[in-house]
């Protein structure tokens, strides 16, 4: 009697450790929707609206006629 306890307590905990981890990382069930045409690792580049230099977006200031590589650049055009 007393094992098949233990292996109840044993199955509920796995089940609990189970379910938590699912909760816990949401991140496995991302991957299979993520998108298949971008490239994951290569940064997009953006040309500045201005000067034409090509900045990362992520770097990018972003203004009402486009995008530019610097705050100076997004004033100037914008002025
Ligand atoms: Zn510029």
């Amino acid at each position: 009697m007393k094992l098949l306890l233990i292996l109840a307590a044993l199955a509920l905990g796995l089940w609990l450790w189970r379910s938590g981890r699912g909760a816990a990382s949401p991140h496995s069930q991302v991957k299979p929707t993520a998108k298949p045409t971008s490239a994951p690792k290569t940064q997009e580049m953006i040309p500045c609206a201005l000067c034409q230099m090509h900045v990362p977006q992520a770097e990018a200031i972003a203004g009402r006629q486009g995008s530019y590589c610097c705050e100076q650049h997004r004033r100037q055009a914008e002025s």
